[in-house]
């Protein structure tokens, strides 16, 4: 038997339960399920578990040779099942970072917070969410880039002090954390985690204003670089993104209670309904008067980071005020009329590249096949059997197939090509499905600069766009040609005519200062 944690809505109220079946039956719910890591599968005779494999023999990491987002916030704010619902918003948001989750919540008196190593579905059991008690409620999911991976780095980061109870979740990056941070610790604070986040902690605690509003603009105002936020306290939640709103944040509602989220999937999943982003620069306070909306610093020039419409955010929310299908679709669009090729058919690197290969084939006429399948049920981890497999973890997550690529001309798309190790084992593998020629189409231009604003990046030198010319970079991968979508026609597929984006990946100028440390990271040999 195996025990499934699934949820599902019932008149109007959201039930978690924990089921058991049998090992092999299949039948799962429909609606979203894990089995519990917590509990170890009893084998009968017949059955095989991979779990005494996965702990006899070392693991790897399976690379996927693409950015990986930093984080997910989500908040309720007034709603008697607060945190099942950030519970769900969470799990919408699970692609913006799979090593760690928490919740906090509030009672109106004192906050408790729950977070863990692992998936969202692995670390909340209908126990665990049965204990958080409250109607006001944050979450976090992270995938780590300042700060070791840890859980004392698992976010929220809760802390009492001065300005009583409060709890912190933080998407994106600071450039001057490590400078603030040898400054207090010289003057005698003590930090207790590796993450960027704990500064804006302690300038809070230290500000000399009482109300939490100033002392939050107070803590804001010494700190640089990325921050969407959420902070809770025992009797409201605080909305705030950075003046230059390098990433999202979403007000929205839901039977009279407020929510946010990092993006707007989140809100289908729990039928919420979004009202407005909040704005870069803005601090919305949610609490017994409403939605108040306060500007905590001068205006900035604005920098979204145009990443989360390439590749990032899921397509099916709305981003920045856009959809992120349309956008992706639109790449498509440009990238066929730039780079034509006489083909027989499109295929989409899955999933992230099937929106642009989309937008490329209705623009060329030329029809679009899913003739690379991807597996959607590896985990983060599995047993590297011997180099004597080629392309092992790539054929892992991809498989050709060959009915449909045998003496075929294909245009490959896919969203970015980063080290180049990931693109190269792709067109192989069409290669060797039995395609004649294979074309390679990014939908954006060569990435050549780390990013220092909340996404996981190679160093530079590992950007193989950033020593290597577009025709060695062909000759890597081994295409038969390989085409960029220019910056420009990146600026108008986002719908970018007022240069609100950063586009420092594609181009090394920064919207910031980056600070000594930061830089030593991602620029070292
Ligand atoms: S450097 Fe690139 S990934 Fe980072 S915020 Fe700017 S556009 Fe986004």
């Amino acid at each position: 038997m195996r025990k499934l944690l699934h949820g599902r809505r019932d008149r109007g109220k959201i039930v978690f339960a924990s089921t058991s079946v049998p090992a092999s039956s299949g039948h799962e719910p429909r609606e979203f399920l894990a089995t519990s890591s917590k509990v170890a599968p009893k084998l009968r005779r017949g059955e095989f578990s991979l779990q005494p494999a996965l702990q006899l023999f070392p693991t790897v990491s399976l690379p996927d040779d693409k950015f990986h987002d930093h984080c997910g916030v989500f908040a309720v704010y007034g709603h008697p099942e607060a945190s099942k619902l950030v519970y769900l918003g969470l799990y919408a948001l699970q692609h913006r970072g799979q090593e760690s989750a928490g919740i906090a919540v509030s009672d109106g008196e004192s906050l408790t917070c729950h977070k863990e190593m692992g998936r969202v579905v692995e670390i909340f059991t209908p126990e665990t969410l049965a204990s958080l008690n409250g109607p006001h409620a944050i979450g976090h999911t992270r995938y780590s880039t300042a700060g070791d991976t840890v859980v004392k780095n698992a976010q929220p980061l809760m802390v009492s002090c001065q300005k009583g109870q409060v709890a912190l979740a933080h998407n994106g990056n600071l450039v001057n954390a490590s400078t603030i941070r040898r400054d207090l610790e010289s003057r005698g604070d003590i930090f207790q985690t590796t993450s960027d986040t704990e500064v804006i902690l302690h300038y809070l605690a230290r500000s000399k204003h009482t109300g939490i509003p100033e002392s939050l603009a107070d803590a804001l105002d010494r700190v640089d670089g990325a921050y969407t936020l959420v902070a809770l306290f025992k009797d409201s939640i605080y909305g705030i993104r950075d003046p230059r709103g390098f990433r999202p944040l979403t007000l929205g509602k839901l039977d009279g209670a407020y929510v946010l989220a990092s993006e707007t999937c989140a809100f289908d999943l729990i039928n919420a309904t979004p009202i407005r982003d909040i704005e870069p620069g803005e601090m919305v306070i949610l609490d017994k008067r409403g939605v108040t909306s306060l500007r905590f610093a001068p205006p900035a020039k604005p920098a979204q980071c145009i990443f989360e419409h390439v590749y990032f955010s899921r397509p099916d929310s709305v981003v920045f005020g856009r959809s992120v299908q349309t956008s992706r679709e639109q790449l498509g669009r440009f990238l066929a009329k730039q780079h034509p090729v006489d083909a027989d058919m499109i295929v989409p690197v899955p999933d992230s590249g099937v929106p642009a290969a989309t937008g490329f084939s209705e623009e060329s006429g030329i029809p679009m096949k899913m003739a690379l399948i991807r597996n959607h049920y590896i985990g983060r981890t599995f047993i590297e059997p011997s180099q004597a497999i080629r392309d092992f973890s790539v054929k892992l997550k991809l498989n050709p197939v060959r009915s449909l690529l045998e003496g075929k001309r294909v245009v490959l798309v896919d969203d970015s090509i980063i080290r180049g190790t990931t693109s190269r084992k792709i067109v192989r593998i069409v290669r060797e499905g039995g395609a004649k020629e294979v074309h390679m189409r990014i939908s954006c231009p060569p990435t050549i600069s780390p990013c220092y604003y909340g996404i996981d990046t190679p160093t530079r030198k590992e950007l193989i766009a950033s020593t290597h010319s577009v025709e060695e970079i062909r000759q890597y991968i081994g295409a038969d040609s390989l085409g960029y979508l220019s910056l420009d026609s990146l600026r108008k597929a986002v719908g970018d005519t007022e240069d609100r984006y950063c586009m420092a990946c594609y181009t090394a100028s920064y919207p910031t200062v980056v600070q000594e440390p930061l830089l030593a990271l991602r620029q070292r040999d």
